[in-house]
């Protein structure tokens, strides 16, 4: 197989965790998200997670220089030689920058940022109901609830409500998507490197689309 090198992009709740979940166990590269890290390390009480906490809690971004030397690492392990996952990173034109470097510091390029596209309204609703395991696997109460109500169907863990899934703290994660994320959509474009899905549909047809493009960069 070529190697494999994919950025997930997308607003909160846009589904880019699900995707990369069934992405990773497709593709058998590993899964990068960002968030989860951050949320294990705050777990931890890590001292990137006492830095990343606050930013957090009221949904606003993490210091660049915190995740990009969190991210950057990663992608140079041996686990990453054939590959990777991006999910919630990059999420600036400064972050996107550093992995530009980085990669090609290893030699390698990025294949594709798929960007799942999904309106504010239906993030809203979608954050609203979501449920999550402490291992980032993702619910909805209605639109994909587990088989026993608050269980986590994978590893069987209580599911919670994300702290920065209030509506106060949803508002502010948008509004920090359209003013330091959405700018990479425009960056990717002019790298020739965008793939843009309809995240309004199905799960599964979304996955469907984005296997299209992972298969014809
Ligand atoms: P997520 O699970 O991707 O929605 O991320 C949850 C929170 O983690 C975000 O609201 C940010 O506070 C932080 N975060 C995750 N990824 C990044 C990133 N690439 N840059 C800055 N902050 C991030």
């Amino acid at each position: 197989m070529a190697e494999l090198n994919l950025v997930l992009l997308g607003p909160p709740g846009s589904g880019k965790g699900t995707q990369g979940e069934r992405l990773q166990q497709e593709l058998g590269l590993p899964y990068y998200a960002t968030g989860d890290i951050l949320r294990a390390a705050v777990r931890e009480g890590t001292e990137l997670g006492r830095a990343a906490k606050g930013y957090m809690d009221s949904g606003d971004l993490v210091p660049d220089q915190l995740i990009i030397d969190m991210i950057v690492a990663r992608l140079g392990s041996p686990e990453a030689a054939d590959g990777f996952i991006l999910d919630g990173f990059p999420r600036t034109t400064p972050q996107a920058e550093a992995l530009g470097r980085a990669i090609a510091a290893l030699g390698r390029q990025l294949s594709t940022a798929v960007l799942i596209d999904v309106s504010d309204e239906e993030v809203i609703s979608r954050l609203s109901g979501r449920r999550t395991c402490p291992q980032g696997h993702v619910y909805h109460v209605e639109h994909n609830p587990p088989e026993r109500e608050g269980v986590c169907d994978i590893d069987g863990e209580t599911l919670e409500i994300r702290d920065d899934d209030r509506a106060d703290v949803v508002r502010n994660r948008v509004q920090q998507y359209h003013e330091k994320t959405e700018p990479l959509v425009a960056y990717y474009e002019a790298e020739g490197l965008l793939g843009r899905v309809d995240g309004d549909q199905e799960p599964g047809e979304v996955f469907e689309e984005i296997r299209t493009l992972v298969a014809s960069p």
